[in-house]
């Protein structure tokens, strides 16, 4: 496929049977291959993509002319060519790295590559095959990724008789968006957020689903890299450092992202299948990954999935008005409503004592009801929202806390007896360089002998510490260059649990004003669409839904 693209090609079509093992072939109508270069495509290193000044500044998805003679190597292949200009195609057959001879063949301009009989002549290579079904995932993801990069190509993928994948050639400035909407789906679109950023010599952009879209697997996260496709885990190492606390374990986020980066501040040449790419500023991509999806997912503030709207969403065939429509473009809240009653809407009577706000003044309306003593009802300017009070509040106090650690810092409390913990040199090393930092996190810790750190003061919020656990694992965390991400972790999993607490109950009555002013507290609060289980907040019924349920039109 990678060939296909390198070639120029405007659509790439592949098919695949029994997981590929029977066949994998794919054809393109790129720049085909000249017939006196149809030998020597299949030998061992060599390309036709690279000259020597080129080794910093690679453009093309090929350069070590590894794949055709690897794959020739191990099967039957076929090369079906007609170079462009040429009046005739040509065919080559491979078996087992035994060349037979060219033959004519009839074929527009391009190329189709097949390949039989995968290891067939390495029995043991054959056995290191997983199962059919998870080698055709495995081929799945490989297309969904590279037509995600190229949304001007057409792709297609067939297993057997069944189409998987058919993305046409996309045009114009919407290409990649059309190209999310085929390959991710459209309740993707709906459910993300633009994420965009730069650092010098890079920069970032793509969207990001918010939490409560996830998946149970960590396949629809697609990273690209100068338009390559990797699954680089220093990326998706710090995107999925920007979800920690939205996701519920085991769930993972969606995204598609895409960053270019000065080729010559890039190593591509690091990986077997080019899967990962080494940054030569490793620590400024980290950064720029991190911070560019952080903001995202703050400004998605109270959205919420418009996918978890359940039936009634599917009836509308998930149109979500809340994610993509007009609301969310309304202007936030004055932040003077913190713990104020609602203010009156312009030109409400003023002697009416604590007015309550019409449906369209905000994104979340206005409060109507609650329904055992669990739900807020709200009308809103198109329709209705349910509001979980428990798990609406909880992400309220969760946050309230983080914003109060980062403001004033983190109480620490002296340890009665000092904590010795013995650390090998390299880790001492480092976590007195980080002593600084980790003293703002409430973590007092002190040289000790030649081989030893002594602990003085522990952040209060944890309690009683293992002193030796947390200082190894924030010494690994150092060692990534991770910072004291693992202490941090900590605090968050502590504000976390007395969120919980600390919140409404389900179970609890509500005035209409105190509903009222929990809907504006979420409508100002980041990350108030969903809780910090990852479970959504709220959810949206919008009134052509509901016409829709009740079959008027
Ligand atoms: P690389 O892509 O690293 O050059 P490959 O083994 O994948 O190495 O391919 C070897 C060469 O065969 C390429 O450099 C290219 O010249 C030619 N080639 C392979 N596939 C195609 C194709 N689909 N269209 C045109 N040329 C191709
Ligand atoms: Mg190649």
């Amino acid at each position: 496929m990678e060939n296909a693209v390198d070639a120029g090609a405007s659509r790439v079509d592949v098919r695949c049977e029994e997981g590929g093992r029977r066949l994998i072939s794919v054809s393109d109508d790129g720049c085909g291959i000249l017939r006196d270069q149809l030998l020597l495509a299949i030998e061992r290193h060599a390309t036709s993509k690279l000259s020597d000044e080129d080794l910093q500044d690679i453009r093309t998805l090929g350069f070590r002319g590894e794949a055709l003679a690897a794959i020739a190597g191990v099967s039957r292949l076929s090369i079906v060519t007609r170079a462009r200009g040429s009046d005739r195609a040509w065919q080559l057959g491979v078996a087992a790295g035994v060349a037979s001879d060219m033959q004519p063949a009839a074929r527009q301009q391009g190329t189709l590559v097949e390949v039989r009989d995968l290891f067939y002549a390495t029995p043991a290579r054959l056995a290191f095959l997983r199962t059919a079904s998870s080698e055709s995932m495995a081929i799945a993801d490989a297309v969904r990724g590279l037509a995600l990069a190229h949304p001007t190509i057409g792709f297609s993928l067939r297993e057997g008789d069944r189409e998987r994948l058919s993305a046409r050639a996309e045009t114009g400035e919407d290409a990649r968006a059309a190209r999310l909407g085929t390959v991710l789906g459209q309740a993707f679109l709906d459910s993300s957020v633009p994420v965009q950023g730069h650092v010098e010599g890079a920069f970032i952009e793509g969207l990001a689903a918010v939490a409560t879209h996830n998946r149970g697997h960590r396949r629809d996260q697609y990273v690209f890299v100068n338009g390559r496709p990797v699954r680089d885990p220093l990326v998706l190492g710090a995107a999925s450092g920007a979800y920690r606390d939205l996701l519920p374990r085991g769930r993972f986020s969606v995204l598609a992202l895409w960053i270019e980066v000065d080729p010559s501040r890039l190593d591509v040449n690091v990986h077997p299948a080019k899967a990962e790419v080494r940054f030569r500023d490793s620590s400024e991509i980290r950064r720029l990954v991190a911070g560019s999806l952080g903001r995202a997912l703050r400004g998605s503030g109270h959205m919420a999935d418009g996918g978890r709207a359940g039936s009634f969403a599917a009836v509308a065939q998930r149109r979500h008005p809340y994610s993509a429509g007009p609301r969310r473009g309304m202007p936030p809240p004055p932040s003077s409503l913190v713990d104020t009653p609602p203010q009156a809407a312009p030109g409400a009577p003023e002697t009416v004592p604590a007015p309550q706000p019409e449906p369209g003044d905000f994104p979340l309306g206005a409060a109507r009801a609650q329904l055992h003593k669990m739900f807020i009802v709200t009308q809103t300017a198109e329709g209705i929202t349910l509001v979980d009070q428990h798990a609406a509040h909880e992400r309220l106090v969760y946050e309230r806390v983080k914003a109060d650690l980062e403001k004033h810092g983190v109480e620490s409390t002296p340890l009665l007896i000092p904590d010795i913990v013995r650390l090998d040199s390299a880790d001492r090393q480092r976590l007195l360089d980080s002593a600084d930092e980790l003293r703002e996190l409430g973590l007092v810790i002190e040289p000790f002998g030649t081989d030893a750190v002594c602990v003085r003061e522990a952040p209060s919020l944890l309690g009683e510490i293992d002193s030796e656990g947390l200082l190894r694992d924030l010494a690994g965390e150092l060692a990534e260059e991770g910072g004291a991400a693992a202490l941090r972790e900590r605090l968050e999993a502590v504000c976390s649990k007395m969120a919980c607490h600390g919140s409404i109950r389900a179970g609890r009555e509500l005035t209409l004003e105190q509903m009222n002013r929990l809907l504006r507290d979420m409508e100002r609060t980041p990350h108030s669409g969903q809780c910090n289980h990852g479970r959504p907040t709220y959810i949206d019924l919008p009134l052509d839904d509901l016409k829709k349920l009740f079959e008027r039109h």
